[in-house]
């Protein structure tokens, strides 16, 4: 293991090369193995309905209201200069307006103003995420996740490069929605892939979350066949993937690529709706978490098909 100060060793990057982040995540314990710091990147080509980061779904940042925490002062909308702030029912953000100054920000009494992301270049991210390393031996390290990763994979590849330098174990949370020869790059810098499969019909894959599956599945057999450390995860959420019919399909994919493909089910967590507020966005899933007894028959489905390495929540 390198020490910090040997990070001067790694190349930089082209001075352009800048991240837009929204999250730093510390001690994380479903990020991959261990403990993890892990960094959130901005920008998403699927539309997921369920999403559980609205705000990773695009690569600009917004200015975000926190309705709860909002005692309707009006301060922000005086502060404003670009008239972008209208206060009826609660405060209203025209975003086509908005310039984000951070006049409001500062205006707000009670802090339920914020912007949803900002900058920072690949040396920054790796100090952030490098801050808590004392806490990552068993097996812990820093994990990138979004939004999608590949969106700014010239930005993450340096993060993991300047990681990788110091000795300290990675793992990358995508859609796997990336060429092969973006992924050709990343395959000596990440020590685990953890990926969704979502949906196995391509058709409804491509109607649901916007983009086709294809590339995803080759990646997935690229990530296999290159010998990867890959966990595949499918979350279950009531109306969309939460079908016998989609579970039983993406475990026989995997079963037949890899009969010990390690996989994970993901209960649906409504958790995210306050997010959806702040957005002035419905949420479209009305549903609940399933219990654990239909959990286990989603399991047993898994077991059916022949898969033998099910991670259970
Ligand atoms: S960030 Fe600036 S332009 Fe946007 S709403 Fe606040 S004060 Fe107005
Ligand atoms: S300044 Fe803050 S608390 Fe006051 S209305 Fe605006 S967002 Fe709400």
């Amino acid at each position: 293991m390198t020490g910090r100060s040997d990070r001067a060793a790694v190349p930089d990057c082209a001075p352009e090369c800048r991240g837009t982040i929204f999250e730093l995540k510390r001690f994380a314990v479903h990020d991959g193995p261990g403990l993890r710091s892990t960094l959130f990147l901005k920008g998403c080509p699927l539309r997921c309905p369920w999403c559980q980061n609205p705000e990773g779904l695009s690569a600009g940042i917004r200015l975000w209201h926190r309705p709860r925490s909002c005692v309707r002062c009006g301060r922000c909308i005086a502060a404003c200069r670009s008239g972008a702030l209208t206060l009826s029912d609660r405060v209203h953000i025209d975003r086509s307006a908005c310039t984000r100054c951070g006049r409001c920000i500062e205006a707000c009494p009670v802090g339920a103003l914020s912007l949803d992301g900002r900058v920072v270049s690949p040396g920054e991210a790796a100090d952030m995420l490098l801050e808590d390393r004392v806490f990552f031996q068993d097996g812990g390290g820093v994990t990138l996740s979004g939004g999608e990763v590949f969106v700014q994979w010239p930005f993450a590849l340096e993060v993991l490069k300047r990681c990788k330098a110091e000795g300290v174990d990675t793992a990358i949370e995508s859609s796997m929605y990336t060429s092969a020869d973006v992924l050709e790059r990343f395959l000596p810098l990440v020590d685990h892939f953890i990926m969704d499969i979502k949906y196995m019909d391509a058709e409804t894959h491509r109607r649901v979350l916007g983009v086709d599956n294809r590339q995803i599945l080759e990646n997935h057999a690229r990530l296999v066949a290159a010998g990867a450390d890959v966990l595949v995860r499918t979350p279950l959420i009531p109306g969309y993937t939460a079908t016998e019919e989609n579970v039983r399909a993406i475990a026989s994919y995997l079963a037949s690529v890899d009969p010990d493909a390690k996989v994970e089910l993901l209960n649906f967590n409504p958790m995210c709706r306050s997010k959806y507020a702040a957005l002035e966005w419905e949420y479209p899933v009305d549903g609940r978490a399933l219990t654990a007894e239909e959990m286990a028959a989603f399991h047993r489905i898994l077991e059916a098909e022949g898969l033998r390495n099910i991670i259970r929540e």
